[in-house]
């Protein structure tokens, strides 16, 4: 998979860094999110997947299957 983040749309919820920290993390400025590994595999994949559908603000896609 191949995860793509939106920081404009972000609203620095923090849900992606804390439920796929090994995916996400967030800027220490602004909050916003900073994705660490864009192709997860395994159970770094699950987790992001996890993510993508807990952001409230649609900020991340996944770009590929
Ligand atoms: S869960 Fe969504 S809104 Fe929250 S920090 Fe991550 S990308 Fe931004």
């Amino acid at each position: 998979m191949r995860i793509a983040a939106d920081r404009e749309r972000c609203a620095s919820a923090g849900m992606c860094a804390l439920t796929a920290p090994g995916v996400f993390d967030q800027d220490d400025e602004d909050g916003r999110v900073l994705v660490l590994n864009a192709e997860p595999e395994a159970g770094d994949a699950e987790e992001a997947a996890d993510a993508v559908g807990l952001c409230p603000s649609g900020a991340l896609t996944v770009t590929e299957p």
